[in-house]
């Protein structure tokens, strides 16, 4: 579903990504992890076209993408969840999601996909209302998920889901993250410093260190591997 073959990212004159490759299949759940600076945040926004490649490939369904406007890559089925979730404060829940809908026009099926977010998400629903400034940490990691998946996307893009989150929390967004690949076979590419709970949902992953992929695998092995659970794990 997604190649990157040897991308290169800069910020100016630094080299953020230094010949990434790496490829994902249609419903799969893969996992990036990796210590602070690794690049992992840098490789999902090259994907999404909001820092550009300067060399390299990226292909979605066959399709080069690395030179495209982020919403033009939006629309053909890529949404992103950034760090630090970014919903629109002063918007209520309810207008959040349609502001992830923006690109579609079909409204009775908007109307169904937000039901269905409210569906893996209840309290959203009970808060739909509610200005998005308001809500909880977790509640707005749960609506910024949401509000991604009201673009249909064949591939959500998530960066660090649990970050600042209660313990009891993240356990709630990985369980809804396996659901929303089981259930709409939805790709999912997961960026985690909470190594542990991100191979543990993962079918692979891959480890970046400086800019590179310096080891990949399937997830059961990586928690396995003495590198990753003395760098990442904390065994
Ligand atoms: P974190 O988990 O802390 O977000 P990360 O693995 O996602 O880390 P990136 O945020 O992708 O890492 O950063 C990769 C490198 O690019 C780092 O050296 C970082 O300092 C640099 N970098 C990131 N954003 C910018 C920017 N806007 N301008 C300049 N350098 C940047």
């Amino acid at each position: 579903m997604l190649e990157l073959r040897n991308v290169e990212t800069f910020y100016g004159n630094i080299m953020a990504l230094k010949g990434i490759s790496l490829s994902i299949s249609e419903g799969e759940i893969i996992t990036l992890i990796g210590a602070n600076g690794a690049g992992k945040s840098t490789t999902l926004m090259t994907i999404c076209g909001l820092v550009p490649a300067r060399r390299g490939d990226i292909l979605f369904m066959g399709r080069p993408i690395g030179r495209m406007e982020p919403h033009e890559i939006v629309a053909l089925g890529i949404s992103q969840v950034p760090e630090g979730r970014r919903i629109f404060p002063l918007l209520t829940v309810t207008e959040n999601l349609d502001m992830g809908a923006f690109l579609r026009k079909d409204r009775a099926q908007i109307a169904r996909d937000r039901d269905h977010v409210f569906s893996l998400f209840p309290i959203l629903k009970e808060r739909r209302h509610q200005q998005g400034g308001t809500l909880s940490g977790g509640e707005q990691q749960m609506l910024a998920i949401s509000r991604a998946l009201m673009a249909r996307p064949r591939l959500l893009l998530l960066d660090e889901p649990s970050l600042g989150l209660a313990p009891l929390v993240v356990q709630l967004i990985f369980r809804m993250i396996e659901k929303i690949n089981e259930e709409n076979r939805t790709t999912i590419l997961l960026v985690e410093q909470n190594a542990n709970m991100a191979l543990k949902i993962a079918h692979r992953g891959y480890v970046m260190e400086n800019g590179r992929i310096t080891l990949e695998g399937v997830a059961a092995s990586l928690l396995d591997n003495e590198d990753v659970k003395r760098a990442y794990l904390g065994l």
